[in-house]
């Protein structure tokens, strides 16, 4: 959804009502009113538009987004802020360069106190993308880096090549929330490009690492799926996508091996002893062969 003046008197409308309802009450009205930005858990929230999704968490100390979408709906996630706090954000980080998760940092730039990444995604970023509102993040970590934020912590991790050479994951530690930016398509092909320095078994690596890592308590913010409701999971969902990831590269080393050549490999509409998933662009699955099939010849 669009926000429009008329929402965005509406919800100004309910900061104002803060002083006579109390702030949770304002919290699920907010949620209730705008179906694109909303509440996870705690201070922690989602905002989905277009592109991937974007994390939040405001309190009284701070203001974090995670990720940027493109400009144009960078702004109406700001319209939503603005609607919870009147500070700006002290951190905007990336989890990795592609465009639809880091367009909107210009438009952000003016709002936010930081930019922070990982250094690959930044060198990354540098090198793909070519675009007028790429704006890199200026403050970069290697491995892994802690922001305290008061009542919150952050943990950022970089756990080596997967989706892109330069995935990083934030973990608010009090709240046991991660965001964990593409490392998993819930339910959908993801989508893979060498270009960008994909790695499949860096990625299923990756998983399996942050699996370890993290608990069954832990949600997780995924940066895509078409259903809104697989938006957020937990570990489990790291599970399926790495077995995915590793029937799918079984199944084009097994072709491979027998002697078939990519175009024959491509033309299965599945692949097998791993659940059917949603193409959500035209030639998701054939993309997927494909650069499997030249990640095992590289
Ligand atoms: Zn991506």
């Amino acid at each position: 959804m669009k926000i429009n003046r008329r929402t965005f008197l509406k919800s100004s409308g309910l900061l104002t009502g803060l002083l006579l309802t109390s702030k949770s009450s304002l919290l699920k009205a907010l949620t209730l009113e705008n179906g694109n930005f909303k509440v996870i858990k705690g201070n922690i929230g989602i905002f989905t538009e277009r592109g991937g999704t974007i994390g939040w968490f405001v309190n009284d100390d701070s203001v974090i987004t995670i990720d940027s979408q493109f400009p144009e709906t960078a702004k109406n996630f700001v319209e939503h802020l603005k609607s919870k706090t009147n500070r700006k954000i002290d951190y905007l980080f990336n989890t990795h360069h592609h465009g639809d998760h880091t367009s909107g940092n210009k438009f952000l730039s003016s709002y936010a106190n930081e930019i922070v990444a990982n250094e690959n995604c930044v060198r990354l970023q540098k090198i793909r993308i070519n675009s007028e509102d790429s704006f890199p993040a200026s403050k970069t970590f290697s491995d892994e880096m802690e922001i305290n934020l008061g009542k919150e912590k952050i943990k950022a991790y970089h756990f080596g090549k997967a989706h892109t050479g330069g995935d990083a994951v934030y973990h608010f530690v009090n709240h046991n929330v991660v965001h964990f930016g593409d490392l998993v398509f819930n339910g959908l092909y993801p989508f893979v490009n060498l270009e960008d320095e994909a790695d499949f078994e860096g990625w299923i690596k990756y998983l399996e690492t942050c699996y370890n890592k993290f608990d069954s308590e832990t949600t997780f913010i995924f940066g895509h799926s078409t259903d809104p409701n697989k938006l957020t999971g937990d570990r489990e969902n790291l599970i399926v996508m790495r077995d995915y990831l590793s029937s799918l590269l079984d199944f084009v080393k097994k072709n491979k091996s027998e002697g078939k050549t990519k175009k024959e490999i491509t033309s299965v509409s599945e692949i097998p002893n791993t659940p059917k998933r949603i193409e959500a662009w035209e030639g998701a699955l054939k993309i997927n062969i494909e650069q499997a099939y030249d990640y095992l010849n590289r």
